[in-house]
């Protein structure tokens, strides 16, 4: 079963319109999709649903829509942000497309202690996102939010957002991870509540004693542990939105 193509588009999505598509788009749909005059193609802007419009006119570089009619109501996605330390560019891009999968709200780069990589390119973070909400029907992209120091957005904190801190570590710093006494309770067992919530995931080195020592004080923060096994951050990231969607999100 072929699929109509799905693009998000910036544009207004009313009553029956004739919508020009800019160059990427048009070489998306005609030379990629290899789609003519005649297709039908699924459109959404985020605010007003899903639409069926049909191609006018199949110019590579300024094709044109006709907006036939809406098929799916606007609907979001629960109010969950994910914070994460960038990791390496592949991984860290792989992190952007689960999340966008995994239905976060926003994405919230975030520079710690062990930090590897210093910036970011919200560009291609914004790029990875649509792709990915178009392919998995999301009605709207998840916001990319500039990259800030972790200390600087605790200092601000929004305190009705819950934010689960995936704690890698024990509290022995003698051994490797902090070893496994005083480890955070399993996630299972700290989730539920209503309300916004947010998830941490640190670096490759994880996060420094200084650092859980100021979340684990925090009255907003709920540290958790993923298991006895030490994850790649994204890993982690996959693991720990996908236990949160399913115990307080949108997959019951
Ligand atoms: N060295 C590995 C992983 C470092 S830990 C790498 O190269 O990616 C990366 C982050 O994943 C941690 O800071 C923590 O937020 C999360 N994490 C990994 N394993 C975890 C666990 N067992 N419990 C809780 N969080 C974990």
């Amino acid at each position: 079963m072929t699929t109509d193509p799905r693009l998000y588009l910036d544009q207004e999505l009313s009553s029956a319109a004739r919508l020009p598509l800019g160059r990427e788009e048009s070489h998306y749909l005609i030379n990629v999709m290899r789609r003519s005059a005649g297709d039908t193609v699924r459109l959404f802007n985020g605010r007003d649903g899903e639409w069926r419009a049909e191609i006018a006119d199949a110019n590579k570089k300024h094709a044109m829509l006709d907006l036939a009619e809406q098929t799916r109501q606007q609907a979001g996605v629960p109010d969950l942000d994910l914070l994460f330390a960038p990791v390496k560019r592949a991984k860290t891009d792989l992190i952007v497309e689960k999340a966008t999968e995994l239905g976060v709200k926003r994405i919230r780069p975030v520079t710690t202690t062990r930090t590897q990589s210093e910036r970011i390119n919200e560009d291609r973070f914004r790029s990875i996102a649509r792709e990915a909400a178009e392919q998995t029907e999301r009605l709207d992209l998840p916001e990319i939010v500039p990259l800030a120091k972790l200390d600087r957005v605790l200092d601000s904190w929004d305190e009705t957002r819950t934010l689960i801190y995936c704690d890698e570590a024990g509290d022995d710093g003698a051994r490797p991870w902090g070893g496994d006494d005083g480890r955070a309770a399993a996630m299972r067992d700290m989730l539920g509540g209503p309300g916004p919530a947010a998830i941490l995931i640190g670096p490759e080195g994880g996060f420094s004693p200084q650092e859980r020592d100021r979340l684990r004080q925090l009255d907003f923060v709920r540290p958790v542990s993923l298991g006895p096994r030490i994850l790649r951050a994204e890993t982690a990231a996959i693991a720990a939105l996908t236990l949160w969607q399913s115990a307080c999100g949108d997959w019951s």
